[in-house]
């Protein structure tokens, strides 16, 4: 149960309440310039400088990736709490604050929300420290910049390279279907890209080593083996770069797959029966393939006391508080992608606790190693997220809601998990219990120069990496 008294709610909420305005304006400002992951410079500046002005000490680039940072806040001994700020969105999903399909003509939209998220943990860390500062209570605050996370990359690379360190308890929050405390399991996920290389030559001769052969094979093979040896596996593919025109072999083609699974030493597994499948597929074709491995991350460890602390923060400030016109822009929003279904919205606030999320989250990673807690604000059924309608929704009034509500909630369970420390070891403790013997290998990603040098490459496809999931 939560240990706040009446005198720490209402400085937390009014804490909240002075830092709301500017939160709300850095939804807008994130979701108008909408950077794809690893090229945030926008967003990294705009949120470093805003916890910069609320007197966090900001180091920026941390890690050595320009587009993170490491803003910290201490008045003495205590706990160390770290918010996640995200702030990356996705290719090809831009679009027009309307109800409708309506391309902006921008390289990625906000199809994710991770707008929202930037703000509202940004936004949450300072009501927190204000709060504290009023209340007498002493610790820490880290808010960490994280950036490419809709590539699962980010957190894993900040992980491994120390920013978590000394953080006893993380908090983060998520648009998803239902309002809520999560403390049930998603996917984990392993992703890499394979690139194939064979000779160019006229389309119509008939003895060329094409890549793009060897790519196909390889999809084929992979669904082909999934049907009857891992069919519980999600495996997902896109074809980046298959060719320029057909009277052109291929002398490249590019592979991106992701291997999804509830148990991360599943998917790796997965992951390592499909590999000899890429050599075989060269074999076949006559050409070579390089695997570049991307990440691989565990799904989020449950952690039933940080839920149960941020359920009750979130059950005192209560479920976003939708109006007339919040609920008619869902309504259109959801009827033009799903015409003629009910439109179905989350009001409850609920710890939820059976099955597994359909997702990954690199902050999976992260919760194997220091308890997590994720405040999910609920999108209509209807909203796809990583569709355009999600990118139209996160920027509008009725999915700001949600970000506030996620932002006060997290604030209110930073000042609960404060005052109260005998909380976040039960939280420990838990983590411990729930990782029981496992071993855990250390986080894992590629492209680490590419990601902080050249991030543009990744995107146009024409990277390249040696790095491999097992090197
Ligand atoms: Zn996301």
């Amino acid at each position: 149960m939560t240990a706040l008294n009446d005198r720490q709610i209402s400085a937390t909420r009014e804490a909240w309440s002075a830092i709301e305005p500017e939160t709300r304006a850095m939804f807008r400002t994130l979701w108008e310039t909408p950077e794809l992951p690893m090229m945030e410079y926008e967003a990294e500046a705009a949120l470093s400088s805003w916890l910069s002005d609320h007197g966090f000490t900001v180091e920026r680039g941390v890690c050595r990736m320009p587009t993170a940072f490491r803003a910290v806040w201490s008045n003495g001994d205590g706990p160390t709490l770290g918010f996640l700020a995200e702030y990356d969105a996705l290719p090809g999903q831009g679009n027009r604050l309307e109800p409708n399909r309506a391309p902006d003509g921008k390289r990625g939209g906000h199809a994710c929300g991770h707008n929202l998220i930037g703000g509202a943990d940004s936004g949450a860390a300072i009501a927190a420290k204000a709060a504290m500062e009023e209340l007498g209570l002493t610790g820490s605050i880290v808010v960490l910049g994280t950036p490419a996370e809709e590539i699962l990359w980010g957190k894993i690379a900040m992980l491994r390279d120390g920013a978590f360190d000394g953080i006893d308890a993380l908090l983060t929050s998520h648009g998803d279907y239902q309002n809520g405390a999560p403390s049930r399991p998603c996917l984990s996920c392993v992703s890499a890209e394979f690139v194939f290389s064979g000779v160019s030559s006229h389309g119509g001769s008939r003895r060329s080593q094409n890549a793009l052969d060897a790519a196909e094979l390889m999809v084929q093979s992979v669904e082909r083996l999934r049907a009857h040896q891992f069919s519980n596996a999600i495996i997902g593919h896109v074809l980046r770069f298959a060719g320029y025109m057909p009277s052109i072999t291929p002398d490249e083609a590019r592979l991106w797959i992701t291997v999804r699974h509830e148990v991360f030493e599943h998917a790796e597994e997965v992951y390592n029966l499909i590999l000899p499948i890429a050599a075989d597929a060269a074999g076949y074709t006559g050409t070579e393939f390089r695997e570049q491995l991307i990440s691989a991350s565990r799904g989020y460890l449950a952690n039933d006391v940080m839920a149960n602390r941020l359920h009750d923060s979130m059950q005192i400030i209560g479920p976003p508080a939708w109006d007339d016109d919040d609920l008619s822009f869902m309504r259109d929003l959801s009827e033009h992608c799903r015409p003629g279904q009910e439109f179905v919205l989350d009001r409850d606030v609920a710890v939820h606790t059976e099955g597994c999320d359909p997702y990954g989250q690199d902050d999976g990673e992260a919760s194997f190693y220091i308890p997590l807690a994720r405040a999910n604000w609920a999108y209509p059924t209807g909203v796809l997220l990583h569709n355009w309608a999600a990118t139209a929704n996160s920027g509008h009034e009725s999915q700001f809601k949600g970000g506030v509500f996620a932002g006060e909630s997290l604030a209110l369970t930073a000042i609960d998990l404060v005052s109260d420390p005998a909380a976040i070891d039960a939280a420990q403790k838990e983590l411990v219990g729930r990782v029981g013997t496992r071993k855990l290998s250390p986080p894992r990603v590629g492209g680490f120069d590419v990601m902080t040098q050249n991030p543009e490459s990744f995107w146009d496809s024409t990277w390249v990496s040696h790095d491999r999931l097992s090197s």
